[in-house]
Order: C-alpha cells, then sequence, then structure tokens
C-alpha cells in the first residue's frame, strides 16, 4: 500500500488523483488532504477516503468542517500550518502537489525536505523557485511529474542519460484563440478563455493556456527538471493534443509519448512509478483522429510565452516576479478588471520595472513575489482610474 497525501485535493487534479486512487484500493491509502475553500466536498472526500488528517487553508472553512464531520479521531487543520502538516505527515509516501499558484510553494518545499517523492502538478513552484528546489532534493526525495507534457518527456527519457538530449518539444493545444484574428482579442470575455478545446481544468491554469503563459511556465518547469537550457526547449502548437511532449536526442532519434488528453493517465503514472496501472479510459484512435497537425506558436498573438522565455534569460527572482504578475493578472481578468490584453501589459510592465536578484533562500523568492504582487495591483488599479 502506498499511502498519499494530496495538496489541492478540490481542484481539478485533486478530484481526478482521488478518482484513480479510488479505483485501486489494493495499492493506495489516502493519509492527509489539504485544499483551500471548499469545505463541503472536502467533507465528502475526507468520508469516503478516511485520511487521517484534513486541512481546509480557510479557517471558517475548516471550522464548519469540524461541526460536520461524524468521525472525530480526523484531525482537521487549516492556514500554510494546516497544509504543511499534511504535506509532511510521518506514513506519506508521495504527496501530490496540485494547489493551485504560489500558494503550493512553501507546502511542496516542506515535502521535499522532510524526504517525500512528490508528484508535482504545481509548476509554480519549480518556476518561483526551481533552482533552490532542485538543490534541495540532492538525495532527498525526488520529482515525478503530473502535467502531461513534462510526463511525457519522463516517459521518453526513461532508461535515457541526460547527455544524449538533443532538445525538448513541448506540444501545446493553442488554446482557444488560436485562430482568432489579432485585432478580435480586445473583445475576449473570461467566458470565452475558459473554454478550453480539449482538456477540463481549474479557471487559471485555463486561462494560462488560452495566452499561452501556460506554455511558457512549461517551459521554466522543464529547464530544472530535466536540466535542460531554455535554449534547448521548443513550443509546437498541436491542436489535436495527442502527442504531449517529444525529446530529440543527439543521434537524430525523436521519442513521443501519445494518448488521450485525459490526466488521469500522467497522474496514474506518477502514482505508481515505475510500474503502470490499468484503467478503463478509452484506447486511442488514430484512425478516428486521422491528423495530427502542428505550427509554430505567434508570440505577436500570445506574448506571455515570449516574456516567459525573458525572464529565464534574466534569471534569479524575475520567473518569481513573472509568476506573481501573471497571478495578479489573470485573476483581474476573471474579474472583469482588465482585457484579455491586459494580462501581457501588466507581465511585461511588472517585469520592466524589477531588477532580477540573486536567489540564496526562499526569502528571496517571497520578497519578489510579494512586490510583483504589490506592483501588478498597483497597475491595474491605475488603469482602471484613468
Ligand atoms: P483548481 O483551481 O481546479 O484547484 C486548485 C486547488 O488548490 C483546489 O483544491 C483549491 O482548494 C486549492 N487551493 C487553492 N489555494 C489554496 C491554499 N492557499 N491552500 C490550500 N489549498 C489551496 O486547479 P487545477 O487542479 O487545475 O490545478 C492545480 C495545479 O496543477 C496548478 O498549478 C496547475 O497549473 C497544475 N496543473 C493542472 C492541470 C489540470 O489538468 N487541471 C494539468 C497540469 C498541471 P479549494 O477549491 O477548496 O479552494
Amino acid at each position: 500500500m502506498k499511502k498519499i497525501s494530496i495538496l489541492g485535493s478540490t481542484g481539478s487534479i485533486g478530484v481526478n488523483t482521488l478518482d484513480v486512487i479510488g479505483s485501486h484500493p489494493d495499492k493506495f491509502q489516502v493519509v492527509g488532504l489539504a485544499a483551500g475553500e471548499n469545505y463541503e466536498l472536502l467533507l465528502s472526500q475526507i468520508e469516503k477516503f478516511k485520511p487521517r488528517t484534513a486541512s481546509l487553508f480557510s479557517k471558517t472553512g475548516a471550522d464548519k468542517l469540524k461541526q460536520r464531520l461524524h468521525d472525530k479521531k480526523i484531525k482537521i487543520t487549516s492556514g500554510i500550518d494546516g497544509a504543511i502538516e499534511v504535506a509532511t505527515l510521518s506514513d506519506a509516501d508521495m504527496v501530490i502537489s496540485a494547489i493551485v499558484g504560489a500558494a503550493g510553494l512553501i507546502p511542496t518545499i516542506s515535502a521535499i525536505k522532510s524526504g517525500k517523492t512528490i508528484a508535482l502538478a504545481n509548476k509554480e513552484t519549480l518556476v518561483m523557485a526551481g533552482e533552490i528546489i532542485m538543490k534541495e532534493m540532492d538525495g532527498r526525495g525526488r520529482i515525478i511529474p503530473v502535467d502531461s507534457e513534462h510526463s511525457a518527456i519522463f516517459q521518453a527519457l526513461a532508461g535515457e542519460r541526460r547527455e544524449n538530449i538533443r532538445r525538448l518539444i513541448l506540444t501545446a493545444s493553442g488554446g482557444p484563440f488560436r485562430n482568432l484574428p489579432i485585432e478580435q482579442f480586445k473583445h475576449i470575455t473570461p467566458d470565452d478563455a475558459l473554454k478550453h478545446p480539449n482538456w477540463r481544468m481549474g479557471p487559471k491554469i485555463t486561462v494560462d493556456s488560452a495566452t499561452l503563459m501556460n506554455k511558457g511556465l512549461e517551459v521554466i518547469e522543464a529547464k530544472w527538471l530535466f536540466d535542460v537550457p531554455a535554449e534547448n526547449i521548443e513550443v509546437l502548437i498541436h491542436p489535436q493534443s495527442i502527442i504531449h511532449s517529444l525529446v530529440e536526442f543527439i543521434d537524430g532519434s525523436v521519442i513521443a509519448q501519445l494518448g488521450i488528453p485525459d490526466m488521469r493517465i500522467p497522474i496514474s503514472y506518477a502514482l505508481n512509478y515505475p510500474d503502470r496501472l490499468e484503467n478503463r479510459l478509452p484506447s486511442l484512435d488514430l484512425s478516428h483522429i486521422k491528423n495530427l497537425s502542428f505550427e509554430k506558436p505567434d508570440t505577436v498573438k500570445f506574448p506571455c510565452l515570449k516574456l516567459a522565455f525573458e525572464s529565464l534569460k534574466k534569471g534569479g527572482t524575475m520567473p518569481a516576479v513573472l509568476n506573481a504578475a501573471n497571478e495578479v493578472a489573470v485573476n483581474a481578468f476573471l474579474n472583469r478588471e482588465i482585457s484579455f490584453n491586459g494580462i501581457p501589459e501588466t507581465i511585461k510592465k511588472t517585469m520592466d520595472s524589477h531588477d532580477a536578484g540573486n536567489i540564496q533562500e526562499i526569502s528571496d523568492i517571497l520578497k519578489a513575489d510579494k512586490w510583483a504582487r504589490e506592483y501588478s495591483k498597483k497597475l491595474i488599479a491605475m488603469s482602471n482610474e484613468q
């Protein structure tokens, strides 16, 4: 029995993970669950999976949860300390890191420090703190990617030596606005951006997919996970989302991983690595799909991808600033405070006003994150006053 803690259990990845675990009760036991505010869903997850500890970031939500919980032996905690407790439970073998955004950073680092194996969905953690995390991993725990692109590369690299990699090719669906003329971008609404053509995901990553920032964050994630410089990482638009990514080796061989777009596949792989888990999902039917197509990304229409590469080039605290400004801007877009084009504009102005500093410790990252949030919020407030 592998013992699992899930950070972000009420989100899209969390729910899919519990779906996989629920189909294999002989293999996995849930020992900890952590979520943000959704106490109703967390309550039903606790009743079904019976962890020994559960945590809700919201204190009022955690109080309501305690009142409604029948089994008083289950420990209920709250706040960041609660998430850290779930991330570091002594009997957890693996921690699924699936809180959205920067909120996942400290619990994930805590899990790594306590030697857990991490199934990583929360890419923002590596974007902000890749350098520190990869150092921290030295000899303690390990990271197995959940992101479908990184899972594909991880699978393509099985048994390969890092020196043999020529380049990584990350595929991207291109999102809902791939064919929309740039002149129309000013009319894009949150509802339009939340309609992803191929994947059902949480709102933040769905908007990130529409701006292509998601792919930018994934490039940074791939750099750290696979120790490949940004110059050797390419992005390829592949609207069908069947090839999840590819690796080209020094001899010209290219290995790709294919599958239907369903997150339960990479989640299963991470949960049961290095073995595979059987599921009842439909098989990939290429004769039905018929065509797989590819094109270069358009960074004039989608400047977020370029900004992500630029942040990597500047290095230090700049990717954390990119990430924080993006979180603020996406939130403001979803609240109809800025336009879709306002997302890259806010990020660019925030990055332009930041001198990337070196990262010695986590506090350097948290400081840059805080600065970028305040700065980008001010920019948004000023643009709304005009
Ligand atoms: P969702 O928005 O669906 O879920 C986010 C989860 O994080 C929820 O459980 C939410 O709790 C929880 N949460 C938010 N803030 C806190 C907090 N402060 N403390 C504890 N928990 C918190 O997001 P997704 O599942 O779509 O994405 C999660 C992560 O996985 C992201 O980093 C994303 O980029 C990555 N990812 C997602 C994919 C997908 O298919 N969805 C694919 C690849 C990567 P609550 O709802 O209770 O407030």
